[in-house]
This record gives structure tokens, C-alpha cells and sequence, in this order.
């Protein structure tokens, strides 16, 4: 992931120290040394993230973090607020001012880089919440998307699992007044209630006495139905292999026992933001009665909105210097269904490929029918690599399962062939990023069909 973070400290040595760890993980860094300098810094170019000393001389952490989040223009930058002493005032106090997360000085490595990526990709889903306004804005549909979400954020609907009575009565204490939560004891109910609720976001205790949090997170990552589902985890102190093997396993956040409620309520805040923003961008497709910019048999985007949004999209990355991938993908020999089964079934087949194109991607990525039985999916934030796997995940799950179609609910079976190409070049355009998938599509198709080319640049 590349983000940019900006870090605002009055000591020349937490600059370098903070600056140092995390341009070894690939962050882009800029410094400030006063408040004043950082909402300069701000004004001229948006970071993603924001690194917040509290204790400065002149205004201080939380004045210029109000001031953040009171300006429309810098008002979604994340902001994690470092303080030197964890006092439960001190958090208070940041989260009155609007402060998306905490470090305590000493900053431990882990602990940053779990919080900045946390906060970035937050920041990324904010980013293409208020590019999609602006392209349907420039398409003519002036509804004001996201207005409601990102106001309300809303009530958040969590499901803990920890079976300590103690521990759980604080962690629900904390919650309570902003979400709902679903308390249970052992992984065995969890299991089954996850994939049929709405959760917003799973906490798991990783010390429960007769069962491993870890395997309940390990599971729930690979059911369909829970693959985003924000897990958190609550560890002990000193759990320090654990905690990396969960996080390695997908696991989105954590915190430590005892348990803060400023901490808690931050990151839970967060993670709430998250499966929501990333949802609505999901659900939008059904909101959006502007057809306009909607494919009416399958309900996907259009081909006009693909190429208002990739133009968006592209300048974004190209200037950003983030990765940018696109999915071209044709369906194999779909004359011969339409051929052999009618027209009928081979509408059938064109919808349920949306469907399964949409179980498979994120909310962030962008599935559009192109027209016929071409269909793109671009992916901001994404290397080709990734790509390629995002690909060969939903060829896999065209191939595999037939197709259930017509009045008949005739078995069909459908592959398809994708070509993958990414934003490369200085001098790359939409246009062209678009022609190498095509090309890769067709080395798919000539070579055989049933398959995933990433272009060879
Ligand atoms: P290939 O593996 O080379 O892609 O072969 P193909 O048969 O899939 O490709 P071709 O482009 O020759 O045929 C595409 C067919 O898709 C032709 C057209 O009649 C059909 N088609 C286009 N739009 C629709 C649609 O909305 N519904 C249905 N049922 N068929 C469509
Ligand atoms: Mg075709
Ligand atoms: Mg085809």
C-alpha cells in the first residue's frame, strides 16, 4: 500500500525516528515541526494519513486536529494523535476533537504500522466515495452520494466473542452508546451466526479458555459471506507472535489488555467506517436510478460511466503514484450458449456473471459491462499481481459452478477469459491501459480460452 503521512512533531529526533520506520514500509513521508506548518503543509496537498503530536509549543495536538476536521477540505484525513502519556483525559479529549486513533509514546513499530494502514485504507475508500460524486456529479446526476454516511457513519453492529465476564462487560460498556453488539461466549455460535447477520465487524478475545480466536479468524476469512468482515482481536501484553500470525491472516486491527476505552472506541469507530463506506459504494448500484450510468440487464455500471470514472480514477493514481489495475473479461464462446440454450438463458448467464463479478470483488472496485459479454473491473490501489489473483479467484468461480439459467433453470457451463494490465508509464493514458488488457485478453483467448493473461510489460 502506498500512502502519503504526514507527521507533525516539534522534535527534530520523532520526526526522523517516526519518518525513518515508516518510509521502510513504503509510506510516502512529509514533516511538520508546528501546527501552524502542518494545516499549511494540508492546504497546499492533502496527505492521507496524519501523524499528530499532542504536545507542541503554540497550539497543541488537539487545537490543530479541531481545526482539521472542521475544514471541509481536510475534514477525512485520518488523524492519530501521539501522545507521550496515556491518560484517559488525554484520549478523551482527542476524540472530542475528532482524533481517528492513538499512539503512545515510545511508538511501538507494530503498533504504527497496523494504525496507518488501517487509517489509509480508510482514507483510499473516503477518496473513491468523493470521486464517484464528483463523476456522477460531472455526468449530471447531482444526487448527493454519501452525504448520509459519512455524517452518520451510523450505528455499528458488532459481534464479540469473549468468554472473561469481566472483559466483556467493559468492552460492551464502551461500545454500548454507539452500537449494538452481539456478545457471545465461543467460536461455535460465532461461526454460524457471522455469515447469516449483518455484522459490521467481528471482535475476538484471543484468550478464551477452551477454544482458539485465531481459528474462528481463519475461518471466517474464507466463507464468502465473511470474507470483509472487519475482524479485531484483544490481546494480551508480550502476545507479540500471535498478534503478527492474525494479522498476517487477515485480521484488521487490534488492541491490548487492559483494554482502553478511547482506543477502542477509535478503532472500532474505524472499522465500522470502513465495512460501511465500502458497502455503500456496493449498494449504490441499486440505489442509482440514474440508468444513465447503469447496464439495465445486469445492473453493473455502463461503459459511458467507466469512462468518465477511469478518467478520475487515473489522474488520482497517475499523480498520487499509486498502483492502478483493470480486469478486461470476455465470456468464452458465448454465441454457442445463446445458440444452444436461446437468448434468454444467455441474459440469465450475463446477470448471474455480474453477481458472482460483484461477491468477488471489493467495494472499492469498480465492475462495469462494457456491453455484449464483456465486462472490466478497475482496481485503484491494486498492483498487477493482485490482479492477476483477483482474476484467477473468478475464473475459478465461473468455472466451477454451472450456471442455473432460463425458465428451465437449465446447468450451463461458462468460462470466461480475462486479460490484466495496470497503470505503468509516465506517458500511460486510460486508453492505453485499457488496449494492453485487451491484448492480454486476446493472448487469453488464442491460447486456449478458460483463462487469466496479465500483460507482459
Ligand atoms: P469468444 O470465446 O471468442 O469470445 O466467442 P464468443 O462467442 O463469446 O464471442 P462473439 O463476440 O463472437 O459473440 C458474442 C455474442 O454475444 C454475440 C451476441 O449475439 C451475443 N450477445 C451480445 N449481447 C448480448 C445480450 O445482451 N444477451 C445475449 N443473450 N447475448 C448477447
Ligand atoms: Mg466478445
Ligand atoms: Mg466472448
Amino acid at each position: 500500500m502506498t500512502a502519503r503521512v504526514l507527521i507533525v512533531d516539534d522534535m527534530l529526533a520523532n520526526l526522523k525516528l517516526l519518518e525513518a520506520r515508516l518510509t521502510a514500509e513504503y509510506f510516502t513521508v512529509q514533516t511538520a515541526s508546528n501546527g501552524a506548518d502542518a494545516l499549511e503543509t494540508c492546504s497546499q496537498d492533502l496527505p492521507d494519513v496524519i501523524l499528530l503530536d499532542v504536545m507542541m509549543p503554540g497550539m497543541d495536538g488537539f487545537e490543530v486536529c479541531r481545526r482539521l476536521k472542521s475544514d471541509l477540505r481536510t475534514q477525512h484525513v485520518p488523524v492519530v494523535m501521539v501522545t507521550a502519556l496515556d491518560q484517559p483525559s488525554d484520549l478523551l479529549q482527542g476524540l472530542e476533537a475528532g482524533a481517528d486513533d492513538f499512539l503512545t509514546k515510545p511508538v511501538n513499530d507494530l503498533a504504527l504500522i497496523t494504525r496507518v494502514k488501517n487509517l489509509a485504507r480508510l482514507k483510499l475508500l473516503t477518496d473513491e466515495m468523493l470521486m464517484r460524486a464528483n463523476t456522477e456529479e460531472q455526468m449530471g446526476n447531482a444526487a448527493s452520494l454519501g452525504e448520509g454516511v459519512f455524517s452518520a457513519g451510523g450505528t455499528g453492529r458488532i459481534l464479540l466473542v469473549e468468554d472473561r465476564e469481566g472483559a466483556a462487560s467493559r468492552i460492551i460498556g464502551a461500545l454500548k452508546p454507539d452500537n449494538d453488539v452481539v456478545h457471545m461466549t465461543g467460536p461455535e455460535q460465532a461461526l454460524l451466526l457471522a455469515p447469516c447477520e449483518d455484522f459490521d465487524l467481528l471482535i475476538v478475545s484471543l484468550n478464551l479458555q477452551d477454544a482458539d480466536g485465531l481459528r474462528l479468524c481463519s475461518q471466517l476469512r474464507s466463507l464468502d459471506r465473511t470474507r470483509h468482515l472487519p475482524i479485531m482481536i484483544v490481546v494480551e501484553p508480550g502476545e507479540e507472535a500471535r498478534l503478527h500470525r492474525g494479522l498476517d491472516m487477515g485480521v484488521n486491527d487490534y488492541v491490548v489488555r487492559p483494554v482502553n476505552t478511547g482506543e477502542l472506541l477509535a478503532r472500532v469507530r474505524t472499522q465500522v467506517k470502513r465495512k460501511r463506506y465500502s458497502d455503500y459504494l456496493r449498494s449504490r448500484l441499486e440505489q442509482t436510478v440514474e440508468l444513465a450510468v447503469l447496464d439495465p440487464l445486469t445492473g453493473l455500471h455502463n461503459r459511458r460511466y467507466l469512462s468518465t470514472h477511469l478518467e478520475t480514477l487515473f489522474e488520482e493514481s497517475a499523480q498520487r503514484g499509486r498502483a492502478l489495475s483493470v480486469l478486461l473479461i470476455d465470456v468464452d464462446h458465448f454465441k454457442c450458449i445463446n445458440d444452444t440454450y436461446g437468448h434468454d438463458v444467455g441474459d440469465d448467464v450475463l446477470r448471474e456473471l455480474a453477481l458472482r463479478l460483484r461477491r468477488n470483488i471489493r467495494g472499492i472496485d469498480l465492475a462495469c459491462r462494457l456491453g455484449g459479454e464483456e465486462f472490466v473491473v478497475v482496481m485503484p490501489d491494486t498492483s498487477i499481481e493482485s490482479a492477476f489473483l483477483v482474476g484467477e479467484r473468478l475464473r475459478q468461480c465461473i468455472a466451477t459452478t454451472p450456471f442455473i439459467a432460463g425458465a428451465q433453470h437449465k446447468a450451463v457451463n461458462v468460462t470466461a477469459s480475462m486479460g490484466v494490465a495496470a497503470l505503468e508509464y509516465e506517458e500511460d493514458t486510460p486508453g492505453l491501459i485499457l488496449k494492453r488488457a485487451d491484448q492480454a485478453l486476446y493472448c487469453a483467448k488464442r491460447d486456449g480460452r478458460n483463462r487469466v493473461v496479465a500483460d507482459a510489460a
